[in-house]
């Protein structure tokens, strides 16, 4: 997965050049009335994006973006209880709250509530999406109380109306208290990792417990020659009942089911108008193992899913990235639905068709590659819906399946969503940021002409060949870097994407006009990792979440590795501080030199030179520094996180047959987040 490290790159997609690139849709390029962004509250911003072409589509391809889409907002409510046991409690008592309060709703205090509860949907949760901390309302614990107590109590999900104090204490604990739940994912080493976080993966297991749990499963797999490749643990909760650690999986007739059965219902539609046979083995299997709830079943989903290469519409639907758990085993539910920019898809056609020469000619021990990289399809996106951990926050680029061993033998599928991409550059638009933290004047140039190109041919090479590349020694497993796992994969991935957006064959395939992309690219990624995405941290605070880990352990090691040839040089003017790139294609030497050490930890499993690196480099905030990029940052008043509204679409029926469908984009996300809840809730909220 590849978030939005390029956020604050404030250039517009300009035509750099030629109609003739094929990284190009020159009808985006011109200017548009759309509203992109639409609000802004707390470090969040509410954008929308637009969904260019889908009017074009057949109605079997709209009919089956409505159904896959209908399935997309039936798992919204798995993805809250997933972040923490009583988020869906929260959501429902502030949600009454905001549609029947009786008091005043025009003041100050009422607006805090508000600001709480738009933080609450943004997050799918009680703890901040990025951090993964605690948040905390403005208003004061007795506001609270007067918010409840004007809130007619028949509206509020309390089941039992003789405890009603019982019940208001429950929630201003839940709310308030720094004590309950501080932090959804904890991965600090000094502490029971499990007990430690407030995510709901497990429910009474110490992380040693569950740790013994799966290798005992994994062990008894081998013994009994069954496969242990299936992704141990992905679909299901460990919890402790009479003493004994027993796994609570995620499927029909178990845990979700309730939701899950919605789920399967708008898939079983999907089958009446699928595009391939290929897709149609694909939604079947995945029905099949959202009955059966068996990994060996989400392997085969797996599988027939990455050899559904012709269809125009695809999604991702499933428990899958494990960033969530602090054992990185548990797969959160995210769904994404979309259909292939056909144009645009020919950059990452190139990429793909010669995703042998990248793997043979890359800095990595010759050991550690692929013989032979297999189906490394990618293509470039429109997407129409986000679902479950991908809304409203939503990653730009996706490489799928998770799982190694599928990689390895079948391929994987790789995507960069350009409308997404597209309508955060539209909405960064001249907000003053690359103004203030950019060096000199040739950089904010070069950011505005080749910065959305670059953003995005990296975030190609990052998901579809970065992912995708080296190989695991054998007997090493994928979880053996454990909590460094996620921040140590993602640097990987970006190092191949750096190292690579250099390459002189980037040139010769005519994916770049100039080397000026590839220094464009350098410029943002350095000033992002050394300085600028401090501005999400708060002051105090470590680096926690693994993109930005993976972005600080590059940027400070090619720093500090470089520093008596002075690559990259730190210049204070004016009071400020600037990091300048002196020599651009040493420091490309320098990322290859990473990559190929990243590769080896990898591909050893090698668990203690993982956490030294990412210790050492990814951790840690220079606190003066810090300092001054907040307070640069707030000066320009522009909120660091953005999530976006999604389109709604509607059946127009003509009889009992679907007419057309219509697509809408609402600009109001309070009123989105409402209409599902109401629409999509299916699981008890306690
Ligand atoms: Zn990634």
């Amino acid at each position: 997965m590849k978030t939005f490290s390029t956020i604050f790159i404030m250039s517009i997609a300009i035509s750099a050049f030629s109609s003739t690139n094929p990284g190009k849709d020159n009808n985006k390029d011109k200017p548009d009335n759309f509203k992109y962004l639409t609000e802004q509250f707390a470090d969040a911003r509410i954008l929308r994006y637009q969904v260019p072409g889908f009017e074009n589509l057949s109605l079997k391809q709209k009919t089956l973006i409505y159904f896959l889409s209908q399935a997309a907002l039936c798992g919204r409510d798995i993805t809250y209880d997933q972040n923490y046991k009583s988020n869906l409690l929260i959501r429902a008592t502030l949600e009454a709250i905001y549609q029947n309060f009786n008091g005043n709703r025009s003041d100050k205090e009422f607006k805090k509530f508000m600001v709480y509860l738009k933080r609450v949907w943004f997050s799918n949760g009680i703890h901040h999406h990025y951090s993964t901390d605690k948040f905390f309302p403005e208003f004061s614990q007795e506001y609270f109380v007067t918010l409840i107590k004007q809130t007619p109590l028949e509206v509020l999900p309390i089941y039992d109306l003789q405890n009603k104090e019982q019940f208001f204490e429950e929630l201003s604990t839940l709310i308030f208290s720094p004590d309950v739940a501080p932090k959804r994912v904890n991965l600090d080493p000094a502490s029971d990792l499990v007990q430690s976080s407030a995510s709901n993966f497990y429910d009474g297991p110490t992380q040693q417990e569950a740790e013994e749990f799966y290798a005992k499963m994994k062990d008894d797999a081998k013994k009994n020659k069954q496969s242990t490749l299936v992704s141990f643990g992905l679909n299901s909760k460990l919890v402790k009942e009479d003493g004994k650690v027993v796994e609570k999986t995620y499927k029909i007739g178990g845990l979700y089911s309730q939701a899950i059965e919605q789920i399967v219902s708008w898939l079983e539609k999907a089958l009446t108008v699928t595009e391939t046979p290929e897709q149609i083995d694909a939604v079947k299997k995945l029905i099949a193992y959202y009955r059966s709830g068996s990994l060996e079943a989400w392997d085969e989903f797996n599988i027939a899913w990455v050899k559904d290469q012709n269809s125009l519409v695809d999604f991702v639907n499933g428990f899958i990235e494990v960033y969530g758990d602090p054992l990185a085993m548990k797969g959160t539910w995210e769904s994404v639905v979309n259909f292939k920019d056909v144009e645009a898809t020919k950059r990452t056609e190139i990429l793909s068709r010669n995703a042998q020469y990248f793997e043979d000619n890359s800095p990595v021990s010759p050991e550690f590659k692929k013989k032979k990289v297999k189906g490394v399809s990618a293509k470039v996106i429109t997407v129409t819906q986000l679902g479950g951990d991908c809304d409203p926050t939503t990653p730009i680029g996706i490489n799928l399946p998770n799982a190694n061993w599928i990689r390895k033998e079948y391929g994987s599928k790789s995507v960069t969503m350009d409308n997404i991409t597209y309508a955060y550059d539209r909405a960064a638009k001249g907000n003053g940021f690359l103004e203030e933290f950019a060096f000199s004047k040739e950089e904010i140039e070069r950011a505005d002409k080749y910065g959305h190109l670059a953003g995005n041919l990296t975030t190609d090479l990052h998901e579809c060949l970065g992912h995708g590349s080296g190989q695991l020694k054998r007997g090493v497993g994928s979880d053996a870097l454990k909590n460094y796992h996620s921040t140590i994969e993602e640097s990987r991935a970006d190092l191949f994407a750096l190292y690579y957006i250099k390459d002189q064959v980037m040139i010769e395939f005519e994916l770049i006009p100039s080397d000026e992309v590839a220094q464009a690219e350098y410029d943002s990624y350095i000033r992002n990792g050394l300085m600028t995405q401090l501005v999400r941290i708060l002051p105090g605070k470590t680096i926690e979440q693994a993109h930005m880990r993976d972005r600080a352990l590059i940027c400070h090691w090619v720093y500090e590795k470089s520093k008596d040839k002075n690559v990259i040089e730190k210049v204070e003017r004016d009071g400020k501080t600037y990091f300048r790139i002196n020599d651009y294609d040493a420091l490309r030497d320098q990322f290859g030199e990473l990559l190929k050490i990243i590769q080896r930890i990898t591909s050893e499993g090698d668990y203690n030179a993982a956490r030294e690196l990412v210790e050492n480099y990814a951790v840690q905030v220079d606190p003066a520094l810090h300092k001054e990029a907040l307070e640069r940052y707030a000066k320009l008043n522009i909120a660091p996180y953005a999530g976006f509204i999604n389109p709604e679409y509607t059946l127009e029926m003509n009889g009992e047959a679907i007419n057309d469908v219509i697509i809408t984009y609402p600009d109001d996300f309070a009123t989105q987040m409402l209409l599902y809840s109401k629409k999509y809730s299916f699981l008890p909220v306690r």
